[in-house]
Formats: structure tokens, sequence, C-alpha cells
């Protein structure tokens, strides 16, 4: 049975001043609740004229996680995902890749059932349950739990799923995690300017890595070690990712950085996050055969 974080438990921002809701141990097991990314304001279409907009993208938390300071890395295994029986989307003017093509705003309800997202009567979608927000409190300023960063925050990456293994730089003592905005389906990009916006509940341990530093979020699961990283542009972010992916996998190889660099080349995938949010977001995926061929362990505990 695990310590449960309820999602009225809200932060609009991750911000170092946010009073922590929850003090935890490093390997207790957390369920943390979570509004949709309209903070439930949509049940039907008709709620769309009615809604507050200061309330969007809501986090559950901050958790404080014990022993967690400033230059550590956060880990944190996403154990089990679940969502509710209906999702969101929409679009309009301003918003996502075709948003100065609308002159309005348009929503969409889509039923969950049978590990289906019913678009319409001809396509149900299968679903991709994911988290869209999720990370710590940022070093300077507050950040706004739409735009995402060094920090995490609004990632919209496809591969913060169940089974998914996060590292964050800790910035702040108790590093102040936080997750919310999770989707039942989304595609890389997230075009329309949103998934398939969705309440749920995730559980979650952690743990903390001391002597070790990273830059930016990396995510592991069975197949790759990747590195997603925010820049004004997927060129910069892109650059940024494998920059950095290169310069923590060196000091554990004796390759020269043109025969690093030559391996990336070979079997690194640069693959783009979201498009939509304030600034973008992109990742370089390195697959573990690397990390096993060379008797490399990154994020030791
Ligand atoms: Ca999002
Ligand atoms: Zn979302």
């Amino acid at each position: 049975m695990s310590t449960i974080i309820s999602c009225q438990s809200a932060i609009y921002a991750f911000d170092k001043d946010n009073e922590p809701v929850k003090s935890v141990p490093v390997g207790e097991p957390i369920t943390i609740q979570t509004y949709d990314c309209f903070t439930n304001q949509i049940q039907s279409p008709s709620d769309l004229t009615a809604i507050n907009w200061d309330k969007i993208n809501p986090a559950t938390g901050p958790i404080f996680i014990e022993g967690a300071t400033p230059g550590d890395i956060l880990k944190v295994v996403i154990n089990n995902l679940e969502i509710g029986d209906q999702g969101t989307m929409v679009t309009g003017e301003g918003i996502g890749v075709l948003g100065d093509q609308f002159t309005d705003f348009d929503v969409k309800i889509i039923p969950i059932k049978n590990n289906h997202a019913i678009f319409d009567e001809q396509m149900k979608i299968p679903l991709h349950k994911m988290i869209g927000v999720i990370g710590v409190a940022p070093e300077g300023d507050p950040i706004g739990c739409g735009t995402p960063g060094a920090h995490g925050g609004n990632l919209d990456t496809v591969l913060v799923k169940e089974g998914a293994t996060l590292y964050f730089p800790v910035f702040q003592e108790g590093a102040l995690f936080a997750a919310g905005d999770f989707h039942a389906a989304m595609g890389d990009g997230e075009v329309s300017g949103s998934g398939i916006e969705v309440s749920g509940e995730v559980t979650v341990t952690f743990d903390v890595i001391k002597g070790q530093k990273i830059t930016y979020p990396f995510l592991e699961n069975e197949e790759h070690i990747s590195i997603i990283t925010t820049a004004e542009t997927l060129d910069k972010a892109t650059k940024i990712a494998v920059n950095e992916m290169i310069d923590i996998i060196q000091p554990h190889t004796d390759l020269t950085l043109s025969h690093l660099t030559m391996l990336m080349s070979a079997v690194g995938q640069t693959q783009i996050s979201q498009v939509v949010n304030p600034l973008v977001t992109a990742r370089f995926s390195v697959p573990k055969s690397v990390f096993e061929s060379y008797d490399i362990t990154l994020f030791a505990d």
C-alpha cells in the first residue's frame, strides 16, 4: 500500500518556494493522482466557454525526497500508470502546428474503452499512456508547468510511460518533484497542441544518486538511454542532446571524440518530442547495447 498524494495538491509552476505536500524517503512507493491538463474543467464541449485559463497544466506535488541535495541526480521509476475513462483533445487559433489556419477553438471528448481511445466510429486508437509534465524545481525563477526545460516540466515525450526510469538534475533541497498532464495517446511532436488529455494516477519510487551530475533529464527503458533536451529550436536542442550524451559516455571509454561521434552516428537516434510548447523538446537515444559492449554503468546508485 503506497502513500497517495491527491490531485488537489496542484501546482501551476515548478518553483523552489512551493511548500512540499509530502516528504518521502527513497524506495517508498508513492501514488500521485492527477487532474488532466485542463484541471478537469472540460467534461463536455460546452464547458469550453466557462473555463479558467489560469488553471491549465496542473502538476501534483511537490514531493520532497529525503536526502536529495543540489548537484545530485533524482531517479524516478514509473511503476504503474492508470488513466481515467474519458479523454479531451483541443486545437485552435494560435495552438499547435496548424494554429495559423484556425479562427476559433475546437474541443473533442474521446471515450476510453477496452484499452482504446475511441476517436470516432472508424478509428479506435490503441492506448499509449504517458506523462506530459514531470520534473523538479528549477534552479532560479519559477517555470510554469506548461514550459519544458532542464528541470523537466512539460516535456511531452512519448517515452515517459510505465516501466521507464527518469533521471533529473537536482537543483533544490528535496528536489521538489511533481507530475501531471497524462495522455491516453500522443504522437511525437504533439502537432495539434494536445495529446488525448486525461486524468490519472501514477505510482513511482525515488532514489538519489550522489557524486554524478547531469544537466538535462535522462530516460532509460529496456531498449535505450535517452537524453531529453529543450531549447528555442530543434536544431539547438539536438545539438545539446548529442553533445551532452557524448560528454557523459566518453569518460567511460577509451574512444577518441571522433570515434565516439562515429559510433553515435551509427546507432544513436535523434527524435522529436514536441514542437508546440513554449520552447521545443528533442531527444537523443542510444541503444543499451552500447553501454553493455563497453561495460558502462551510467547511473550507479
Ligand atoms: Ca503537455
Ligand atoms: Zn497534455
